[in-house]
Formats: structure tokens, sequence, C-alpha cells
């Protein structure tokens, strides 16, 4: 079902270069080190990627098993024979003055994501998937700039869409679904803060038929909210110029998050000739059918996949899955929860409404098997809610241990009857109307006098026998008059 577009101004088309760090040990064409993230500049390097004449690059076999799992899961058609390309340019992070990526023959074509967009279920399509290194990192200092080559010939995957996508929001979504794809299929960590997923924005206007507008690009976003924040100011940016009688230039822009303006890079005067040729040092590579194979037995389970499993299985809505889902640790950690004996609605409803409020970079505050514990306890009304969430947030914020606090005095049963019988008592005094109204034949009163006992208890006592005590409490006439 098509979404129309109802103020029939031009309509904004978007298409996505998204560049993802492949987790791999060591870099693409070298054996260094490709674990930059704070190691001290300049010490992963060696000859071949710091570019000196007469060495020869030689293929990481696991990046390329890692890029085909994104090609395989997007159903791209994975191409028995790829090769490599040079793409020169001059650039200070650039040792060699080119880059080995691939121009002609890319690892794979087509293919296709589906995701939950704003208008609901959207596919984008793919263009092409291709590895290529990554650039050194310029460092800017006043008076002076710095180069770190840890970074050069770190393996990246590109996947490009076509330019399918409506709106900056199904942008944002779009870009969303990739990442969790990413992350599940333990590729990428996905992290654009730390620049281990970067994406390039590219948008046109278009009047709606078959020709496309003028686009120009955007890049230096570093969350998905970046890059649906960074769309709208273009499109509005673009709308502004047509709606003036004016054209759109192809050109290059900067994002600046804290201004939330586009800033131009360049021109297309000052688009570079790449110059690109065959990688003379890498031979074209044979996909051998036994190591596909391999990759597909590989495969982790698919996030939609799970999705759905989930909403058959569990009956989970999509929302809360929605959620679990855009981190796999929080996956795997939700179903060690049901594992534990926990509803899955209930389970889901814990970890996304008291858990994540104290999950930080991706660690669970607390054991699967404690958290399902203490999500029974409150369950079976041994412990009430509150009490719960108290102890949970003193086990993620101390040293204190979950089972232990579960297991301790303080939430230890009230079976003492004189105990509970006080308890009961009390409440009846502090609910004087309460107790008048179950007297006079409306019994369901009953239920507030329990809980306002309960209450007393701390989650403690037993509501099936503080209801019982409250009735013999209530009943007996010989008990004092309010
Ligand atoms: P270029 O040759 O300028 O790099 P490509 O055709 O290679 O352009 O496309 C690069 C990216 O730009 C792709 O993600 C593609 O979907 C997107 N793109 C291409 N044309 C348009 C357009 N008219 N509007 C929006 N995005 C576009
Ligand atoms: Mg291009
Ligand atoms: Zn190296």
């Amino acid at each position: 079902m098509s979404v129309g577009n109802t103020n029939k101004g031009p309509v904004p088309l978007i298409g996505l270069e998204i560049h993802a760090q492949l987790s791999t040990q060591s870099k693409l064409f070298c054996p260094c080190s490709a674990d930059y993230f704070s190691a001290a500049p300049n010490s992963l390097t060696c000859p071949v990627c710091l570019g000196y004449p007469g060495t020869l690059p030689s293929l990481n076999r696991r990046a390329v098993e890692l890029a085909l799992r994104v090609a395989l899961a997007l159903g791209a058609d994975v191409k028995p024979t790829f090769a490599f390309d040079r793409k020169h340019y001059f650039y200070p992070d650039l040792p060699k003055g080119y880059q080995i990526t691939q121009a002609r023959r890319p690892l794979a074509l087509g293919g296709r994501l589906t995701f939950h967009g704003e208008h609901g279920q959207r596919t984008v399509n793919v263009r092409e998937l291709h590895l290529e290194e990554d650039a050194g990192k310029l460092i800017h200092r006043p008076g002076c700039t710095l180069v770190d080559l840890n970074r050069a010939g770190v393996a990246l995957l590109e996947i490009v869409t076509e330019p399918e996508l409506r709106s900056p929001g199904e942008a944002k979504e779009c870009l969303r679904a990739l990442r969790t794809l990413l992350r599940h299929l333990r590729v990428s960590s996905g992290d654009m803060e730390k620049g281990a997923l970067r994406c390039d924005a590219n948008v046109s206007l278009s009047a709606g038929g078959a020709t496309l507008g003028t686009k120009t690009e955007i890049k230096n976003m570093n969350s998905t909210r970046a890059v649906e924040r960074a769309l709208s100011a273009e499109a509005a940016r673009q709308r502004e110029l047509l709606s003036r009688g004016e054209r759109v230039e192809e050109e290059t822009y900067g994002w600046d998050e804290d201004r939330g303006t586009v800033v131009l890079q360049r021109t297309k005067q000052q688009a570079a000739q790449y110059r690109y040729f065959p990688e003379p040092d890498l031979p074209p590579v044979r996909l051998s059918p036994e190591f596909l194979q391999k990759v597909k037995r590989e495969m982790p389970e698919l996030p939609w996949v799970r999705r759905e499993r989930w909403r058959r299985e569990w009956g989970l809505g999509d929302r809360e899955a929605d959620s679990l889902l855009s981190d796999p640790e929080r996956a795997e950690y939700f179903e060690r929860v049901v594992a534990g004996g926990v509803s899955p609605p209930r389970a889901a409803n814990w970890i996304l409404t008291e858990l994540l409020r104290l999950w930080t970079d991706g660690g669970a505050p607390v054991p699967a098997g404690a958290m399902a514990d203490l999500i029974n306890a409150v369950e079976t009304g041994e412990i009430s809610r509150t009490k719960g969430k108290q102890l949970l947030e003193r086990a993620a914020t101390t040293d204190a241990d979950l089972t232990q606090l579960l297991s301790g005095d303080e939430v230890q049963k009230i079976v003492d009857r004189e105990t509970l019988a006080k308890l009961a008592q009390e409440a009846i005094e502090a609910k004087l109307q309460a107790a008048e109204d179950y007297r006079s034949g409306r019994t369901q009163a009953l239920g507030v006098l329990v809980g306002q006992a309960m209450k007393r208890s701390h989650g403690r006592a037993d509501a099936a026998q503080l209801a019982e005590l409250l009735r013999e409490l209530l009943d007996s006439p010989s008990s004092p008059e309010a």
C-alpha cells in the first residue's frame, strides 16, 4: 500500500551509503590489530598499512565471511568471483595515495531490507555490498594536524541502498534496522558514536514520476537521530531553493550537530577524479561452494526471524520486540529471563522499564537467573513490586548480590500470626471507612484493607492470610466499633 503525498509539494527521496567496521581481529590486508579504539597513536601499523612500496596486501578471510553474512541475510546476489580496485586520492591519512575498494566487481549485488518505519512495514532495495579499507585519522590541533594511522587498513563493509526512502524518519528507521542486523550477525558493533558505523545520506526532492531531482550528500552524522535531523534540514534547504525558482547543485555537506545545520564541504567542480583501476596486487577472489556453505552454517538467527518467533510463540508486541532486539545482548538476556520461568511479556516489561535505566554499555547489571527469581517473587506476592525495584536498584548500584538480597532477612515472609494480626488491626485503624463499608455489606472493601496491611508489611506478608485475618477481625461481633 502506498502512502499518498497529501501536501502536494516535492517529496524527498533518500539513498544511504553505510560503512560498517567489521569485527575482525586484524585489518583487511595486513596482520595489524584492528582494535584501535584505545591504542597509542601509530602503534598498530606495519609496512603494508603504512603504504611502503614493495609490500603486498593479503586478504583477511574473516572479513569476507562477515561481509557474506550480511549479503546473505539481505538476500543479495553473492558473486562467485569478486575483485578489488584502487581508488586514488591524495590525503595525509591515506599513505598509499589510494584506497583499496571494490568498484567494478563488488562482493554482492541487490538484496533488500524490510523494516518497520513510520508508515508501517517498508522495504528498501540494496544496490550493492562491497569491502574496502578504512583510512587513518587526522587530529587537528591549534597550529598543526597530527596523523594517526592505527585505523588505516581496518576492514569496512559498505552497503549502498537505492534512493527509495521517502522521509528522513524512514531513513533513520532503515539505518536502525540495518544496525540491528549487523549486531545480530555479530558482524559489527554498529556503534555510531565511536565511528564503527558511518552513514552518508543522499537526498533529492522529486515532484513524483520517474525523474529524480539533483541530489546532495551529507556526511559526519554520529547518531541515527542526527541522520534524521540532517536530512530534514537539507530537504528544507532544497525545498526553499526550489520555491525561489533556483536549482539544487550537486554538492557534499557536513552536519553540524550543535548548530543543527548542514555545512558545505565541496561542490561538484571540486569532486575528486578517482581514476579507478584494478588492484594489481590482489587477484580476483573465487568463492568456493564449501566456503559459502560454512558461512551459511554459521549464520546466527536473523533478528526478524527471532521477532516473528517471539510474536508467534510468546505473543510479544512489536514495540517491545524492537526495543529488545536493538541490542543482541539484551535479546539474549530477555530469553534467559524467560528461561528462568517468567512469562515473556512480564520479562519484557521488567527489562524495558526497570532494567534499561540501570543498563549501561550493553551490560546487564544483574544475572538473568536472579532477575527471573526477582520477578517471580513479585508475581507470587512474596515481595511487593516496590520492594523488588528497590532490591534491583541495590544489586545494580552496589556490590550486593541480588540472589543474596532475595534470600535475605528483609524479604523473608512474615508467617508469625501475631505479627500478621497486628498488621491487620493497624490497617483497619488506618482505613476506617473501608472497615465500615465492609461491615455494612460492601465486602469488596476488604481489598483496600488487605492492600494497606500489605504495604505496612513491605510486601512480606501473604495476601491470602491477611484477608483471612481481616475477615475474622471484622466479622467478629466483639471487635471494637469504629
Ligand atoms: P554517485 O555516483 O554520485 O556516488 P550513486 O549513483 O553512486 O551516486 O549513488 C550513491 C548514493 O546516492 C546511493 O545510496 C543512491 O541511492 C543515492 N542516490 C543516487 N541518486 C539519488 C537521488 N537522485 N536522490 C537521492 N539519492 C540518490
Ligand atoms: Mg557513489
Ligand atoms: Zn598493518
